[in-house]
């Protein structure tokens, strides 16, 4: 049995209901105190877990001033938060957390004569830099996280980014914060000189106890640059190799940078911005051994790089691995080397940079080490390589099993002299506990990122308890800083008396007790930490367990465990899961907040549209996990999973396997929904729709026969009322039109080749029509075929072999409803159609995504056996096939030229299976035309889900965030969508037509 999470770690829960009543009278913000939404901000992307007392989403500056006064006087502890990607727990807690993310995101004042910015505490890094852009400037502290990381979580944190040599860390570019103080006051901190009387008397106070430890600091205060632990007690008593101001000045806003939201709540920063550096040139040094490649760092950075950044030889070989990422790396080496280093010259004259490159090459070659460095004066494959280097970092943190890289030595940061031989005794405290490391990161600062694998399910703490001590002496051998970059949080509070000693220690609790007396700020955090390896604060204690469950797909993959000492994976199926693999495929969410980012990629549309963590992927799992492992407050184990929680998280997800690509881990929660959808059905029983939704395939050649009948919905607003009454399809929707000239009912007249030619034939492909191309898009079916005869192609479209008008189906309206034994036995038939040709390696072609792509994805955990594997492998998107066989030269009908401006919006299962590119590719064919990319999340129809009535207006607004403005910005030009549900989002939001690939080119044959 899982014990419960724990509610509080240092004191007694204060009256919740009496907190949660008065947020709601006395604030407009979200009051979120229910079991599921609590327990999804009960983790951040530590190792532990806390149950907070409740969520409170403020809209208002004013609603976050009356929640600390109804904080304060209920005694109830505060947690603000951000994007909540914190490696150290310090975004946990059992308090009233309050998520800064949602609304709070604004830029209150930009200052361009200055280059100063003033933000609310919620925006996220990306956003800030993308407001900043047009001004030529920046905010530079460039952290992996930017797409997720808000600056109030940055300047809790003091963060630092790759290019911290350069810029410096967080408390390098904060000249500003306003915040509230426990009591409830606000605070204006800034340069001393301009600080108001309150303000004053507690820079005096810090002062005060800055100057009475003047010896101990001298002493005990870490210099290197990446030191983030404890208070920035140094502002009195400078300590750190680059000082936190240019002029010496003491700055009180730098006492709350790195203060994990233990001293005051941030209302507002004013941060230093940097010009955007021009031009920017890189420098690859390969090494023949890691420690070559670490004692060479102290040199480097004379050179003033702005980054200094390593990939160990684990990183090389993962990336040799991937296909898309091998020609890209292997540009980058020389011969097999043991590590490289890229060493990147920023700035604004690009002739003074290759100048640097080229004294960098002078460097290695001083050093002995000529002829080490590729020279990338271009941005273009530097992009590439940066891209990289973080997908290596995704690949290690995708291993599967509950042996996971851990967290917490991975940022201590040494002195560059010392950087060689700190790795190497590190890589033997690895090697005596039975564990090892991917070394990756910040050379040029002495950070390197390196996580030990680690059980915390077994014997996990133990060990990182003996590696974290060991580590420990080497980090003050060396004079380094145990905390250089991901604070202190749960992980590392323990080890700041360790660090600092005693008297100063004493000194940060005292600045605590001034500022916030009754300890209601985050507390457990900085003053009073629990012991890093408390289980009861673990995510995944010994005693985690998940309740029995037969999965209706499989997931055996998952269902596995692995060696730390030698990586290697158990088979399949071996893994001891109860839920035979489910449970573990979920907890490959390691809560990095990814899917929070907007940026380019599909994940997360429902998070884009809402900012809920609710209607997160990272939400979504946690809800899952929780439910599987019985934590789900309220619910039995028994009735956890399925449970109206666990449906309202999921009811957003429109399966568009954005996580699946996007995802570092690669969590597909589209296949987790349809796993929980078959189970919950199981239980609560299909409705109506289902029904209609799910039989569609077996229907659909009846309905062909009379469209005059079931059209008149779309034409008669009484009928259409009545069908979002009786069904739940949105009578602002117009239902896909049924025709008598389905492609089955024309199909005759198209010279198609028989099974028995089609397989006789040198050059043949099978052209597998779907239920919706197949009954409502006659023309895309059809020219699909004009094109592929027009290339010589003997064209098969196979059928139901027992049916005259039947068509094959893949089982998608059934996976999409739950009803995974129907789909199982539609798959299984299409598969006994398909197999004969797939043995022959004829291919076998389909138009639309979500349809063809079943046959690569889910039809391969349905159980249906070797069949599905063999027709996966010759199951292709029309235009992969087509580029593939252009490419091969085996592809060349003529073609008539076009001059129209072309837009194409790529389906997310096409975006999810790198299908979208060959689009691209295969438009190129027709002479003059040049296709440009939409750069869109998901359309929001999704098959089903944008028709349903309940989801009609997120459907619009995902549909509304980028793919309908990019349809209108471009009036005249053609507009190219492959997916049915894609066109039909298009034409109901811009009335315009999207034409599928196969048509546009088609339309062009000479
Ligand atoms: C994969 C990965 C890569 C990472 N890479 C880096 C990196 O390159 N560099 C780096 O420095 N860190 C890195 N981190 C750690 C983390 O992303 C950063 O520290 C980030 O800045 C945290 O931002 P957040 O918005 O998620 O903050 P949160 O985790 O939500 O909060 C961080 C702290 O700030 C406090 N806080 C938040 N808002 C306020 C407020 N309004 N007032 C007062 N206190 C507040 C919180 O209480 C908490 O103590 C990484 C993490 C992951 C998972
Ligand atoms: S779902 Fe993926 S991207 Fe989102 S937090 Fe979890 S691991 Fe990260
Ligand atoms: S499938 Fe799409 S909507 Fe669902 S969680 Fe993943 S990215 Fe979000």
């Amino acid at each position: 049995m899982n014990a419960p999470l724990p509610a509080s770690v240092t004191r007694s829960s204060p009256d919740t209901a009496d907190l949660a009543r008065r947020l709601v009278q006395e604030t407009e913000g979200e009051v979120l105190f229910d079991a599921a939404s609590r327990s999804r901000y009960a983790t951040d992307a530590s190792i532990y877990q806390i149950m907070p007392l409740g969520v409170f989403v403020p809209k208002t500056a004013r609603d976050v001033a009356m929640a600390i006064d109804i904080a304060r006087d209920l005694k109830a502890p505060l947690l603000p938060r951000g994007g909540g990607t914190s490696q150290c727990g310090q975004a946990t807690g059992a308090a009233l957390v309050m998520d800064f993310s949602k609304h709070l995101r604004q830029v209150l004042a930009l200052n361009l004569v200055d280059s100063t910015a003033v933000v609310e505490p919620g925006i996220v890094l990306d956003h800030l830099n993308a407001q900043l852009k047009p001004h030529g400037l920046w905010y530079p502290v460039d952290v992996s996280t930017s797409a997720q990381a808000t600056l109030g979580g940055m300047a809790g944190n003091n963060s630092c980014g790759s290019r911290s040599i350069a810029y410096g860390n967080m408390v390098h570019n904060v000249v500003g914060a306003d915040a509230w103080l426990a009591d409830g006051s606000s605070v204006s901190f800034g340069p001393l000189a301009k600080l108001g009387a309150k303000e004053r008397a507690i820079a005096d106070f810090v002062r005060g106890l800055a100057d009475s430890l003047a010896p101990e600091i001298d002493e005990r205060w870490p210099t290197v640059l990446r030191r983030v632990a404890g208070y920035n007690l140094d502002i009195f008593r400078p300590r750190s190799e680059r000082p936190y101001t240019s002029d010496g000045s003491v700055n009180l806003a730098h006492l709350l940078v790195g203060a994990e939201g233990t001293l005051a709540v941030t209302r507002s920063l004013t941060l230093q911005l940097a010009p955007l550096p021009r031009a920017k040139v890189l420098g690859v040094v390969n090494f023949q051994s890691f420690h070559a490649a670490m004692d060479s760092a102290q040199h480097l950075v004379k050179l003033g790089p702005s980054a200094v950044e390593l990939v160990d030889r684990t990183m090389i070989e993962l990336s040799r691995a991937n296909p898309a990422f091998r020609p890209v790396i292997e540009a980058a080496l020389i011969g097999a080397p043991a590590a490289i280093l890229l060493v990147e010259f920023s700035g604004d004259d690009k002739a003074v940079l290759l100048r640097q490159l080229q004294a960098l090459v002078e460097l290695m070659g001083d050093l002995g080490l000529p002829g080490s460095v590729i020279e990338m004066p271009d941005e273009a494959p530097q992009k590439s390589l940066w891209e990289v280097r973080k997908a290596g970092l995704n690949i290690m943190m995708s291993l599967k099993g509950d042996g996971k890289p851990v967290s917490f030595i991975e940022d201590c940061a040494v002195p560059l002299e010392h950087l060689a031989e700190y790795t190497d005794a590190l890589t033997e405290v690895f090697q005596r506990h039975g564990t090892r490391g991917t070394w990756y990161a910040h050379a040029s600062v002495g950070t390197l990122h390196v996580r030990p694998i680690l059980d915390m399910r077994r014997d996990g703490a133990l060990r990182m308890r003996q590696i974290a001590e060991e580590a420990a002496v080497l980090v003050r051998k060396y004079k380094g800083a145990y905390s250089g970059e991901h604070g202190d949080g749960l992980c590392r509070g323990e080890w700041i008396r360790w660090q600092f000693g005693p008297r100063i220690d004493d000194a940060f609790r005292a600045i605590k007790d001034h500022l916030d007396p009754d300890h209601l700020l985050n507390p457990g955090k900085i003053i009073d930490p629990p012991k890093m390896d408390e289980a009861s604060l673990f995510r995944f204690p010994p005693s985690y367990r998940t309740i029995p469950l037969k999965p209706v797909l499989d997931w055996s993959a998952w269902n596995v465990q692995n060696d730390p000492a030698t990586e290697t994976t158990t088979a399949p199926g071996t893994g001891g899961d109860s839920t035979g693999g489910f449970a573990k495929a979920v907890e490959m969410c390691n809560n990095n907040g990814h899917c929070r980012k907007f940026d380019a990629g599909t994940m997360c549309p429902s998070y884009r549209v809402t900012r809920d963590e609710q209607h997160l992927t990272r939400g979504r799992a946690n809800t899952l996990r929780l439910a599987l492992s019985g934590q789900l407050e309220g619910y039995t184990r028994e009735d956890a999973f399925t449970s109206a929680p666990v449906k309202e998280a999921l009811d957003l997800c429109v399966g568009c396997k954005g996580c699946k690509r996007d995802c570092p881990t690669g969590v597909d929660m589209a296949r987790m929904k349809t796993e929980f959808t078959a189970h919950y059905k199981a239980r609560h029983g299909h409705t109506l729709r289902d029904r209609v939704i799910a039989h569609l395939p077996r229907y659909a050649h009846i309905a062909s026969r009379m469209p005059w009948l079931l059209n008149l919905r779309n034409r008669v607003p009484l009928l259409a009322r009545l069908g979002e009454r009786m069904l739940g399809f949105s009578a602002r929707r117009s239902l896909p039109r049924w025709r008598r000239d389905s492609f089955w009912n024309v199909a005759g007249s198209l010279r198609l080749a028989s099974a028995a030619e089609a397989l006789a034939s040198s050059k043949s492909v099978v052209l597998w029509v779907d239920t919706f191309n197949g009954s409502f898009e006659t023309e895309n079916a059809s020219a699909a075929v004009q094109v592929l005869q027009a290339a010589g192609y003997a064209v098969h479209v196979p059928q139901r072999p027992q049916h005259r008008s039947g068509h094959l189906c893949c089982g998608r309206t059934y996976l999409s409803t739950g009803m995974v034994d129907e789909a199982r036995a539609r798959a299984r038939e299409l598969l006994d159609v398909l197999l004969p040709f797939a043995q022959r390696s004829i291919d076998i072609v389909g138009l639309e995504p979500s349809c063809l792509l079943t046959l690569r994805d889910e039809a391969l955990v349905l159980g249906l056996g070797d069949a599905a594997q063999t027709v996966a492998q010759h199951a292709l998107m029309f235009e992969e096939f087509i580029a593939r066989e252009a490419r091969a030269g085996r592809f060349a009908p003529a073609l008539k030229p076009s001059t129209q401006a072309m837009r194409v919006h790529g389906h997310c299962h096409q975006k999810a299976f790198a299908a979208i590119q060959p689009v691209m590719e295969v438009l190129k064919l027709i002479p003059g035309a040049a296709p440009e990319l939409i750069e869109s999340s998901c359309c929001g129809m999704a098959g089903s889900f944008g028709y349903e009535a309940e989801h009609h207006a997120v459907s619009m607004q995902m549909a509304e965030l980028s793919l309908l403005p990019a349809v209108r910005a471009a009036p005249d030009a053609l507009i190219v969508a492959d997916g049915a549900s894609c066109r039909h989002q298009i034409a109901d939001g811009t009335a315009r037509e999207a034409l599928h690939v196969a048509r546009v080119l088609a339309n062009h044959l000479a």
